[in-house]
């Protein structure tokens, strides 16, 4: 493959080889860190849920910048690092106490620090996370601020990760002492500093090499983070291969990869696999569905007359938006239900959105009850979602209590008979999900042309509504939700009405 040297930096003085993200790039893969930068254009599209997560990363940071207010904000400017740095040396010269985004260069890697605070003669960094807890992750990450930091001359007491504390219940005003959590990690960090240096030797002569690293796809692919070179790297690898099979640990899935068994049919007879990988490996073999009629007769049979079908949908903020919602908990804001009173009869829909602005989830919980009264099964895909929603509903509303469990008394699980490998054909490539079912039993129905196809879209589009001031496209994405919604559940009677069939 030839190579040409990214002309990212070419508007301004180039003044590092390595910053901390693609530092940590380079720890989990070389190819990655070099394709990253000499061949930028094989990276994959960022989807919108990874857009999501940036947004939310860079949210919780802002909002940690109150923890220790007043400070001066040294971010970049269109991409002048070296700017930067000078304004980071410029204000600590000036007696700043305290620096946002303080940006520093040394051995040719640069890095932006948090925020940085001023205790005694000493420094503080402090990196903030959006997580609820202190990953392993974080560490080379912070190791690697702690090097360059220390490294161009700052006498640096502390290092600290700021992340969300999950276990905050948020009452009235936002108490940020007790949102974020501090945890130092400077005797970690000190430990690595040696491994630092080895490393970012390494990442450089990496850099300087005029080949692509020959690394073949593995489990770096994917840990600690997905890498956005998997549209390049593993395009050899058909759609449906043992990296497909259900429930195979991935250890073993690189085994048969690594021994070049790559497509199911390759997979050898005496190779150990358990009943419902076999039945999926077969069905793709023989190019049809197996069909257990026996236990889905028994499966249906619990769906009686009238009954209905319900799916929720969920946000989840990083930052508790009302009270007794803790961060990240998910909190119910949609529902859709259709009724089926008898055999034949037309289904029913009864659904809800809640507007945004408000806590929805009082609201949400009324309209469910009288969505679904006494008597009838209800059919859901998940079960456990559903059910610990109505659970966490319960705890938080206490006076519906006993509505709420007795729907969740009656709930059936239509993912039961996929999961237990009762029904499965070839299109399913391992999944039971709902997704992977309703076009493998119902043809006329489709995800596809859909605004909002998943529920991680549903969860950005209404985060989305929080903030959107366009009354049309309120209205428009209100619309797409509700589509999106109707159709999991519609999807749900359609895959039932085609059980019954088989
Ligand atoms: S997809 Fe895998 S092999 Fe390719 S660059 Fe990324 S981590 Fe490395």
């Amino acid at each position: 493959m030839t190579v040409k040297s990214s002309d990212r930096f070419s508007t301004n003085k180039v003044i590092h080889t390595l910053s901390k993200s693609t530092f940590l790039r380079g720890l989990q893969c070389h190819k990655s860190l070099y394709l990253n930068r000499y061949r930028p254009d094989l990276r994959d599209e960022l989807s919108e849920a990874q857009e999501a997560v940036f947004r939310r990363g860079h949210d919780v940071g802002m909002l940690a910048r109150d923890l220790f207010p007043g400070g001066a904000d040294s971010s970049p400017v269109n991409r002048d690092y070296a700017g930067a740095v000078e304004r980071t040396r410029e204000l600590i010269k000036g007696g700043a106490k305290v620096i946002y985004e303080a940006a520093f260069c040394f051995d040719g890697i640069l890095c932006l620090a948090d925020i940085l605070v001023k205790k005694g003669r000493k420094w503080k960094i402090y990196e903030v996370k959006s997580s609820t807890g202190l990953k392993d992750v974080y560490l080379p990450d912070a190791a690697l601020q702690y090097y360059v930091i220390t490294g161009a001359g700052l006498a640096v007491s502390d290092v600290s990760i700021v992340y969300l504390n999950n276990q905050y219940v948020r009452q009235g005003e936002l108490d940020l002492e007790q949102l974020f959590t501090i945890e130092s990690v400077l005797e970690q960090v000190v430990s690595m500093q040696d491994d630092v240096a080895e490393q970012a030797a390494v990442m450089k002569k990496v850099l300087a090499g005029k080949k692509v690293p020959s690394i073949d796809i593995g489990p770096q692919c994917s840990d600690p983070y997905g890498c956005d070179f998997t549209g390049h790297c593993w395009a050899h690898v058909p759609e449906v291969s043992v990296f497909s099979l259900a429930r195979l640990n991935g250890t073993r899935k690189f085994d048969l990869y690594q021994a070049g068994i790559v497509r199911l049919e390759d997979i050898p007879e005496d190779y150990e696999l358990t009943d419902r990988q076999q039945l999926q490996v077969n069905a793709h073999i023989a190019g049809r569905s197996k069909i257990n009629k026996k236990e889905i007769r028994r499966f249906l049979e619990a769906i009686t007359y009238p009954h209905y079908y319900m799916d929720f949908e969920t946000f989840m903020p990083a930052v508790p938006l009302f009270d007794n919602v803790r961060p990240y908990q998910q909190v119910p804001f949609q529902f859709c239900v259709y009724f089926l009173e008898e055999k034949g009869a037309q289904p029913e829909l009864r659904e809800f959105l809640a507007r945004a602005g408000s806590d929805p989830r009082e609201a949400f919980i009324k309209a469910l009850i009288e969505a679904t009264p006494a008597p009838g099964p209800i059919v859901v895909y998940n079960q456990s979602f559903e059910s610990t929603r109505m659970k966490e509903l319960a705890r938080d509303f206490p006076e519906y209590e006993d509505e709420l469990n007795e729907r969740r008394d009656r709930l059936v699980d239509l993912l039961v008979p996929f999961q237990k490998g009762h029904f499965y054909a070839p299109s399913m490539n391992g999944s039971a999900s709902i997704k992977a079912v309703l076009p493998a039993l119902v043809r006329d129905l489709s995800y596809k042309g859909l605004a909002v196809s998943d529920g991680g879209m549903a969860m950005q589009a209404f985060e989305h509504l929080w903030t959107e001031t366009d009354h049309s496209r309120v209205d428009e994405i209100r619309a797409q939700l509700l589509e999106y919604c109707k159709m999991d559940t519609f999807g749900m009677v359609r895959i039932v009405e085609e059980l019954g069939k088989v």
